[in-house]
C-alpha cells in the first residue's frame, strides 16, 4: 500500500515539476491561488450564463429573431469579466512604491544637475511635491533621503512624531488614509479593504476600477435574473428537474444581486464624500480622526470635486491628502442654513 501511494507521489510531483518548468509563474503558491481564484470566477460565470442558453429554447428563438439583443447581453457579460481582470491586476497604490518614485525622481534631478555642471540651487537640485488637500499648492522641497519622511510629516498636525506615522511592519512613513494590508504585506494608500474576491487591495489607485466592475457586475446580474424570471414563466412543458436547477440558480442569483446594490450604493455614498470603508467602519480607532464628529467628513471637497477627483484625478503618484486644518474642520462642521442649502454647499 505505502509503494503504491510513493509512486502517486513521486508521478505528481514529477507533473508538478514539469508543469511548473512550462509555466514558471505557477511555482508561487500566491500567484497559484490568484489564478485558480479568475478560473473559479470566469467557470461560475459561465455556468450561469451557459445553463440558460442550453435550458431555454424560447431564448435560442429570440436569438434568430433578434440578434442584437443577445449580443448585447453576451457584450455586458465579456465586459464584466474583462473589468474584473483589470481590476484585479491593477495596483491600489501602495505607499513604498511612491516613496521609491519620490526618491528616484530627486536621485535622477540631482545626477542631471551635476552632469550639467549647474550649480546646485535649491531650485533645480530638489524635487517639488505638489500635495493636494487644504492647502493646494502647497510645496515641499528636498534634497536627501529622506524626502519622504518630511513630505509625510508636512501632511500631518505639527507635533506629530514620526514614530507614530511609521508602519511597524514595512517601516515606511504612513500618508494620513493610508493602512498595512496584512495580506498584501504593503501599506496602501487611502486603503478601503482587502478583497478577497479580486485578490488585492482596493485603494486610491482602483477604488473608481472597483466601482466600475461592481457597477457591470450588478448590472451583468440583474440582466440574468430577468432571463431566469422570463424562462421559469413561460407556459412550456419541460423536464422538472431543467426547473429546479434554474430555481435554485435563480436563488442565488438574487442573493447576489441584493448583495451587490447594497455594495454598489454603500461604495456611491462613500465616493460622493469621499471617505473609504476603513474610515467609516473603524472612524474611532484612528487616532487624526478620532476627536472629528461623525457627521463631518474631514476629506470631502463637494460632491462634485469629490466625484471628478475620484473618476479623473489618481493616476497622479504625488496626489496625496493632507489632513484638513482647524480652520477648515469647523467649516465643514458648520451646520446647514437655508442660504447653504440654496448655493448648493454640499456641491
Ligand atoms: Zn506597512
Ligand atoms: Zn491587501
Amino acid at each position: 500500500m505505502s509503494t503504491v501511494v510513493g509512486v502517486c507521489r513521486s508521478f505528481r510531483d514529477r507533473a508538478l515539476a514539469r508543469c511548473f518548468h512550462c509555466f514558471p509563474c505557477l511555482s508561487n503558491p500566491a500567484r497559484r491561488s490568484s489564478l485558480g481564484l479568475k478560473v473559479n470566477l470566469v467557470m461560475l460565470h459561465l455556468i450561469f450564463v451557459g445553463i440558460l442558453f442550453l435550458f431555454d429554447d424560447g431564448l435560442i428563438e429570440k436569438t434568430r429573431k433578434e440578434p442584437w439583443y443577445t449580443v448585447l447581453y453576451l457584450l455586458l457579460l465579456f465586459a464584466t469579466l474583462v473589468q474584473y481582470f483589470i481590476t484585479s491586476s491593477s495596483s491600489p497604490g501602495y505607499a513604498v512604491d511612491v516613496m521609491r518614485a519620490v526618491n528616484e525622481t530627486n536621485v535622477i534631478y540631482q545626477k542631471s544637475a551635476v552632469a550639467s555642471k549647474q550649480p546646485a540651487s535649491s531650485k533645480n537640485g530638489s524635487l517639488i511635491v505638489f500635495v493636494e488637500g487644504s492647502q493646494s499648492g502647497r510645496s515641499f522641497q528636498g534634497s536627501n533621503p529622506s524626502s519622504w519622511t518630511k513630505l509625510v510629516m508636512d501632511m500631518y498636525s505639527p507635533g506629530t512624531s514620526v514614530r507614530s506615522c511609521t508602519c511597524s511592519y514595512c517601516n515606511v512613513e504612513q500618508p494620513p488614509r493610508a493602512k498595512h494590508c496584512h495580506d498584501c504585506d504593503k501599506c496602501v494608500l487611502q486603503f478601503d479593504h482587502h478583497c478577497v474576491w479580486l485578490g488585492t487591495c482596493v485603494g486610491r489607485d482602483n477604488h473608481c476600477k472597483f466601482w466600475w466592475y461592481i457597477c457591470v457586475e450588478t448590472a451583468l446580474c440583474l440582466w440574468t435574473g430577468i432571463l431566469y424570471i422570463t424562462f421559469l414563466k413561460a407556459n412550456i412543458s419541460r423536464a422538472w428537474w431543467k426547473d429546479a436547477i434554474m430555481i435554485l440558480l435563480l436563488v442565488a442569483l438574487s442573493i447576489s444581486i441584493l448583495f451587490l446594490l447594497l455594495l454598489l450604493l454603500f461604495h456611491s455614498y462613500l465616493v460622493l464624500t469621499n471617505q473609504t470603508t476603513y474610515e467609516l467602519v473603524r472612524r474611532r480607532r484612528i487616532p487624526y480622526l478620532r476627536q472629528i464628529p461623525e457627521r463631518v467628513f474631514p476629506f470631502s471637497k463637494g460632491v462634485c470635486r469629490n466625484l471628478r477627483e475620484f473618476c479623473c484625478a489618481r493616476s497622479s503618484n504625488y496626489s496625496l491628502e493632507s489632513l484638513p486644518s482647524p480652520q477648515e474642520l469647523e467649516e465643514k462642521s458648520r451646520p446647514y442654513t437655508c442660504l447653504d442649502v440654496l448655493t448648493c454647499r454640499c456641491c
